[in-house]
């Protein structure tokens, strides 16, 4: 519960730089589209606040190499501190926002131990991001794992592993069947990539590990309402990505929609109109998204429109009507059905902090043009389709475009040299390093914050 404790910053920066009357920027989010505007701002007469309810930036586009053990969360994350440190006019605060007042132009956000914090602003960029949908089910949650962050892939992770471990000792073989059956819901990049790699573990990692089971033997069934997988990336690569799935063993079920979800597995109502029950130890959810809270408070606040997905529909300036004052990028911004992808969240990263910087000088500012750079998806070790323009090519050419992409985004050195080892061992040696899990939830964060808070009961009666 929130502390009635309030804190209120004013547009501080490290060092004083900006210095008092300097412009005040808060950003909200510090993902692809928040840590691009934060870089854009870089201007001593403005001080920028980067609100973010982790204290990382995350490479969301490789959450499933996380999940399937390949790499190590460290290694596709970074801290927003150290990613911004040369940044002098940037402070990092964690907290998450979870309300706007455009009269008073402050935001309030709540931090880890519910104190609550309210920032002034005189420009503000709303950079929050979208979170998993489930389509009106939000029961489905509880039995199909979304992949939005860090906590989400290693949650995958245990729920993926975990269910190898407990298929050896089942004695009952629908059990063990059961136990060897992974649903994945959506066909789109992040969903081909899990159903791929899941298969790639069972028949190369985890052959020789087990004694009563066969790892190989593991279902993947991948569900997808569509007619085709990868369907974005047009029907030659949808046809390379369907015939390298099938390759690999993945079972593809198209035309069908997800009816039910619990413990023991998915109902799936087909083409025909027939629901069938799919009995599963795993059900992992790549099948959509939504806005969060953040922007239903925003546009309450500021009449701002919405569309289906409850994303903020934004001026050409990527602004909210009537708002000049207050830009909304990256995936939560709806504007010319641009994809919800990381070059979009960068480039309107990028321009929200120019535009910021030549409104303050007095310059003209030119609406917002996506140069669109193309997209990657990877299938299995030395297979990837890339749609760039009219270049439309997969298979091993189309891996080495993958890796380069990947590469040249990942955030910080350290991250890209650890990346490419990695990558060399479970390439040469279907190595997967990174498969620790634990199989009880540890949840003492919000605990260790009250004991700051409040003297521990030993403490106030002064034993040690
Ligand atoms: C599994 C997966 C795979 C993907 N694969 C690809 C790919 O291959 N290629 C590609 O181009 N794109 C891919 N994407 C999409 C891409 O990652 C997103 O388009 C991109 O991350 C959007 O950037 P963003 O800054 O708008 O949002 P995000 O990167 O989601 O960042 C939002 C930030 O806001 C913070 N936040 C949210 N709410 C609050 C709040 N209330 N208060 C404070 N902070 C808040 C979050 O902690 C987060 O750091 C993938 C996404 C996922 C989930």
């Amino acid at each position: 519960m929130a502390r009635p404790h309030r804190l209120t910053l004013v547009g501080r920066s490290r060092d004083g730089a900006g210095g008092p009357g300097a412009h005040r920027v808060v950003i909200v989010g510090g993902g692809f589209a928040g840590l691009f505007a934060a870089r854009a701002l870089r201007d001593p007469t403005i001080a920028v606040t980067l609100v973010d309810r982790a204290q990382h930036h995350l490479f969301q586009p490789l959450l499933y190499q996380v999940a399937t053990g390949i790499l190590s969360e460290g290694q596709i994350a970074a801290p927003l501190r150290d990613v911004l440190k040369r940044h002098r006019t940037v402070d990092c605060v964690l907290a998450d926002v979870v309300d706007v007042d455009p009269q008073a132009c402050t935001v309030v956000a709540e931090r880890p131990n519910g104190e609550r914090l309210t920032l002034a602003y005189d420009d503000l960029i709303v950079a929050a991001g979208v979170r998993q949908s489930y389509f009106g089910h939000d029961e489905f949650a509880r039995y199909a794992l979304g992949m939005k962050t860090i906590a989400d892939a290693l949650a995958i992770r245990r729920r993926v592993f975990g269910a190898f471990e407990l298929a050896e000792t089942a004695t009952d073989p629908d059990e063990q069947r059961r136990w060897l059956t992974f649903a994945v819901v959506g066909a789109g990049p992040t969903g081909v990539e899990l159903a791929g790699q899941i298969r790639e573990l069972a028949t190369r990692t985890l052959r020789r590990e087990f004694h009563r089971i066969r790892p190989e033997d593991a279902r993947v069934l991948l569900f997808d309402a569509g007619k085709a997988p990868l369907a974005s990336f047009g029907p030659a690569l949808s046809a390379k990505a369907a015939a390298g799935l099938h390759a690999l063993g993945v079972e593809l079920h198209l035309g069908s929609v997800v009816t039910g979800v619990d413990a023991r597995g998915i109902d799936v109502r087909d083409g025909t109109g027939a629901t069938q029950r799919y009995p599963a130890g795993t059900v992992l959810w790549a099948a959509g998204v939504e806005a969060p809270p953040i922007a239903k408070a925003l546009a309450d606040a500021t009449g701002a429109p919405r569309d289906r997905a409850g994303r903020i529909e934004v001026e050409p300036d990527l602004t909210v009507p009537g708002h000049p004052e207050i830009s909304v990028i990256g995936d939560l911004m709806s504007r010319d059905h641009l994809p919800g992808v990381a070059e979009v969240a960068m480039q309107a990263g990028m321009y929200a902090g120019r535009r910021i910087r030549h409104r303050s000088a007095g310059r003209p500012v030119r609406p917002f043009r996506y140069h669109d750079l193309g997209s990657a998806a990877y299938l299995s070790r030395g297979n990837a389709v890339v749609s760039a323009g009219p270049l439309k090519f997969g298979g091993f050419a189309g891996w080495l475009a993958w890796l380069v992409l990947h590469l040249a985004f990942l955030t910080g050195y350290r991250n890209r040299v650890g990346a490419v080892l990695t990558w060399a061992a479970a390439f040469a040696r279907d190595a997967r390093r990174e498969r620790t899990f634990t199989t009880q939830e540890i949840e003492t964060l919000r605990d260790v914050y009250d004991d700051a808070a409040e003297p521990a009961e030993h403490a106030k009666e002064g034993r040690p």
